[in-house]
């Protein structure tokens, strides 16, 4: 079997205590209470020393040491201490070090010159970075700047990175992969109980009477947490497994009962038991009305589901439906863990709120044995949600509350105004939207690679390759995004570098640097403290902005970000990481030990505030406002929030008659490059697949291994065949497969996704695309892709994107010639002077409209006089606006005149008259109220304090127009169309 380049051979260890590829979860250690310890361990040789570390290839992080000889990793073994994994280690973290030692690493900087990457210095690539950095900030500002990070990052470095990001360059578009992963469990998070953090802990499975596993295919995913149930069930009184899953994956192999749902309706099947935990009273009514608010709409909403309707929407049977909500209805505890088959999916926060709403009706939340994870997948999701690298403030702070961002501007020592808050951190997915449209110039891609992890690839190369966007990728590897780079900057992995993470049950462990990271490495967080220091980011007294210059100095900086925060890192020291286990937060003067569970005092974290953000319309997405959730007055309740079905948004039909579903394999991590690198790995699941159901190949005549071709809408992928083990209807292509070691083989499964997203927490629907299969003689280019496809997995030469012919610009700096032209004509993009030219129009228009309905309702006194002061009004606001127009200049078009002659037919007389003008007026203040909106948006992100306060000033006034309209049409009309005069 051929192997991929780089890869090392693994394949003869001195010792090894399982053979963890053909034994994934080794052997048991029935339990009921403690779990035994086990200590797994692999070397390929016998180590000088060992280093304390943890697993970085999963959420689980699971305790490890690193063993080191004549300074290389020679193999690991899992540390007993830690409460985690009590010595246990799966395949990926036994095997998946050897990354480290693959010569495909890569060791110095590359620049993209002439249309291909070359070696070159640190200084060199700093330098084009942070030239045109400079450049784009002064032309754009720093919305012209985006970051794309990780979920394999320590904490250190997300902290850095956010504080550049948000305080340094000001840029709001900072998002991590985590988008693409867990960016639902944040989010239902904080729907429920107004705040990520995970409420639940891990040795809730120890003692919980019953598992409820949704889209979480754990004994693949978290195998040492899979270990964890497996010697539950093997102990005495085992607890009830439930696991909903439209394949018949390990985990639901082990299953008491296994739901099959369609995919797409986890919604439907979640109502369905909330439906039936109601109907047979299995709740608990003191629980619900101390602690929680939203029972009655949730109640309303669920009733509908009956099992019968559950069935026929789901297909899941409705006996199987009822024994599972009996068994949920009455277990005296129960834990749930719930991961991709639902945040991946349509209505993945909504479905995801009702499991967290399944355990609150039941009061089963942090109490021993009753616990929920909304898990992560990636090993340091958590830190980028908790350090702001993604949709959210650092320390779980609200964006939309004005005191947690200055709060977070005194503690960086910047000017009130710096930290982007006046809208929503970007997401991942509009970040790339922005690419798309050369509105975003930089993107920072920071060890992950979208060119095979997100949806609908085609569309991702071509955003990545596009001329007028300047990327920049650290990696240890030239993955298929590298390869499209303008500059590659080569990175210390872990094991090279020190540092801690937090893994999906709030346990934070220290990683200590066991080796020398080869040839010019860096580490990430070196390579953001140079940036920084060449960009002289500053703070308001003229101070260096990062104030700190080694791991444990920015832990110690971040800890004070998270003081009396729910997410409180102030107890915890590398010290007290150092030699036992890994530590639960809130860990703080109060709690010195950690916090095995939240909310055990059912004191959720609903304050105004206190609450990480106020929550959403689960159906549209719309924000709930400060003052709308002020007016709930939840003040620590838990949020119970209903949601109603509503079907994906493409389903299969004639053309494209199957579901597509993706998703991994027990062997690999992401994309592979990690885990491709042992030979055993990769030799267990050496390439993709195409999983279809015994049925659909019967009658499609497909047998095992037959060549295969999926195609959707927007690409497609080939396999060969897997039979069995799914619904029928579906089709199962694992996501992990791209182009570096096969180039031209189209095999990621991302080819066939689609671009679209949940409304609340905003993850892509990566779980569900209509899709047509067939077989095919032999693999091939599919039609049309050559171009796309040409040069990936080429090391080094080879990427597909140009950036144009290197010249000097007026600093001295090497800087594309093609940039240049860019930045002129982006000058001419700012469309500023449109929205100033809309403002003024609409407000000269609405001046003019009241005055013609106060000079034609003169017998109606109040109108005359108010709609006169209304008019002057808009008369100051827009001679206010003139000033304006030479900072940005102003765009005149028609639209505000053309709309006053078409919604404006007044003046109008008598009674109805009136009624008829003053609806006209109100349309009219409308579009002005629309116009300052945006630009008022605009002025934030501008910093222009006088455009922001001209623009507020005309929000305000232009809201007490409308607000007077509608008090007087309210009043007029009752008498006028039911006794016209
Ligand atoms: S369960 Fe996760 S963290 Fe633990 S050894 Fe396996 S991959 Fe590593």
């Amino acid at each position: 079997m051929g192997q991929p380049p780089g890869s090392i051979n693994d394949l003869n260890p001195v010792k090894q205590t399982h053979n963890s590829i053909k034994e994934v979860w080794g052997q048991r250690t029935p339990h009921k209470g403690d779990w035994p310890v086990r200590k797994d361990e692999r070397l390929m040789d016998e180590p000088d020393e060992w280093v304390q570390s943890a697993c970085l290839l999963c959420s689980n992080d699971c305790g490890l040491d690193i063993g080191v000889k004549d300074g290389k990793i020679v193999g690991v073994r899992g540390r007993v201490e830690d409460r985690v994994n009590k010595g246990r280690l799966g395949p990926k973290g036994l095997h998946g070090w050897i990354a480290n030692n693959s010569p495909n690493r890569l060791t110095k900087p590359l620049i993209r010159k002439n249309g291909k990457l070359e070696e070159a210095s640190w200084d060199e690539a700093m330098d084009l970075i942070v030239n045109r950095s400079k450049g784009i900030i002064d032309k754009y500002t720093g919305n012209a700047i985006g970051f794309y990070t990780t979920g394999q990052l320590f904490a250190e470095e997300y902290y850095t990175l956010g504080v550049i990001g948000k305080a340094g360059i000001g840029t709001p578009h900072m998002d991590g992969n985590t988008r693409l992963c867990t960016a639902t469990a944040a989010a239902s998070l904080m729907e429920n109980f107004g705040s990520d953090g995970q409420p639940g802990s891990y040795a809730d499975i120890d003692v919980t009477d019953a598992l409820f596993l949704m889209g979480h295919n754990m004994a693949s995913q978290q195998t040492v947490l899979w270990m964890r149930i497996l010697d539950r069930l093997a102990g005495d009184d085992p607890p009830k497994l439930i696991v909903v899953d439209p394949r018949v994956t390990y985990s639901a192999e082990k299953a008491d009962i296994h739901l099959a749902p369609r995919v797409g309706t986890n919604v439907p099947l979640m109502n369905g038991i909330l439906n039936l935990m109601i109907e047979d009273d299995n709740i608990d009514h003191e629980y619900i009305k101390e602690h929680t608010f939203g029972f009655d709409k949730l109640k309303e909403v669920v009733s509908k589901w009956t099992p019968d309707k559950v069935e026929s929407v789901t297909e899941v049977p409705a006996a199987q439906l009822k024994q599972a909500a009996e068994i949920i209805g009455t277990t005296p505890t129960l834990f749930s863990s719930v991961l991709q088959g639902v945040y991946q999916s349509m209505q993945a926060t909504a479905a995801a709120c009702q499991v967290n709403n399944m355990h609150i009706i039941r009061g089963l939340i942090g109490k021993p044995g009753s616990g929920i994870l909304q898990m992560n997948g990636q090993p340091t999701a958590q830190n980028t949600r908790e350090t702001g690298d993604d949709g959210a403030l650092p320390g779980f702070r609200n964006w939309d509350n004005p005191e947690h961002v200055a709060e977070l501007e005194d503690i960086w020592n910047v000017e009130h105004g710096t930290v982007p808050g006046w809208a929503p951190p970007t997401h991942a997915m509009q970040i790339f939207r922005y690419a798309e449209q050369d509105s975003i110039k930089m993107l920072w891609i920071v060890a992950t690679n979208p060119a095979v992890s997100m949806p609908d690839l085609g569309r991702i190369r071509k955003i990545l390759s596009k001329e007028n966007l300047f990327v920049v990728v650290n990696d240890a590897f030239l993955t298929e995004t590298a390869a499209l780079a303008d500059v590659v900057l080569p990175v210390a992995l872990w094991g090279e570098k020190t540092g801690i993470y937090t893994n999906t049950d709030r346990t934070v462990h220290i990683s200590y640097k066991a080796v020398e990271s080869p040839g010019e490495t860096k580490s990430d967080l070196d390579i953001f403290l140079d940036y920084a220091k060449r960009m002289d980011f500053k703070d308001k007294d003229g101070n260096p902005l990062i104030k700190w210059n080694d791991p444990e100095s920015t832990f110690e900086a971040w800890k004070e970000c998270t003081k009396g925060k729910l997410v409180d890192y102030t107890g915890i020291t590398y010290k007290n990481l150092t030699g036992g286990s890994g530590i639960q937060w809130p860990c703080n003067e109060d709690h010195p030990e950690g916090t095995e569970r939240l909310y055990s005092d059912a004191n959720f974290r609903t304050y105004p505030d206190l609450c990480e953000y106020y929550g959403h319309d689960l159906a549209t997405g719309a924000a709930v406002t400060p003052k709308e959730f002020k007016a709930m007055n939840l003040q620590g309740r838990a949020f119970l929030k209903a949601a109603d079905y509503e079907p994906p948004h493409e389903i299969p039909d004639d053309e494209y008659p199957f579901w597509l579903t993706t998703g991994r394999l027990v062997y690999h991590f992401h994309t592979r490059t990690k885990t491709a690198m042992s030979q055993e790995l990769n030799g267990a699941a050496p390439d993709s697949f195409v999983q279809i159901s015994k049925e659909d190949a019967e009658r499609l005549g497909i047998t095992e291994g037959d060549k295969l071709e999926v195609e959707s809408r927007r690409g497609k992928a080939q396999g060969p065949a897997l039979i069995g083990a799914i619904k029928q209807g579906h089709i199962f292509i694992p996501f992990h497969y791209g182009y570096w070691d096969k180039p031209g083989h189209p095999r990621a499964a991302n080819e066939l996704t689609l671009t679209g997203w949940d409304p609340v927490s905003k993850q892509p629907y990566f779980k569900y695309a209509a899709v047509k299969v067939r077989k095919i003689d032999e693999y091939g280019w599919p039609e049309g892709h050559e171009e796309e496809h040409k040069g990936l997995g080429k090391k080094i030469m080879g990427g597909v994107k140009s950036i144009g012919k290197l010249g000097s610009d007026e600093r001295g700096q090497i800087r594309p010639i093609h940039e240049k032209k860019v930045a002129e004509e982006g000058k001419k993009k700012i469309h500023v002077a449109d929205y100033i030219g809309l403002v003024h129009q609409s407000e000269q228009q609405l001046e003019d409209a009241f005055k013609d309905v106060a000079e034609h309702h003169k017998a109606e006194p109040d109108v005359y006089f108010a709609c006169n002061l209304l008019a002057s009004w808009s008369k100051s606001h827009h001679e206010n606006i003139e000033k304006f127009k030479d900072r940005y200049s102003e765009h005149k078009e028609s639209e505000p005149e053309d709309l006053r002659k078409e919604i404006f037919h007044g003046p109008r007389s008598g009674g109805i008259g009136l009624v008829r003008d003053l609806h006209d007026l109100w349309l009219l203040a409308n579009e002005s109220h629309i116009s300052w909106v945006v630009l008022l948006q605009a002025s934030k992100s501008l910093r222009d304090k006088e455009l922001e306060a001209a623009c507020e000033k005309g929000d305000n006034q232009n809201r007490r127009q409308m607000a007077w309209i509608l008090t007087r049409i309210k009043a007029a009309a009752p008498q006028v169309l039911v006794v016209p005069s």
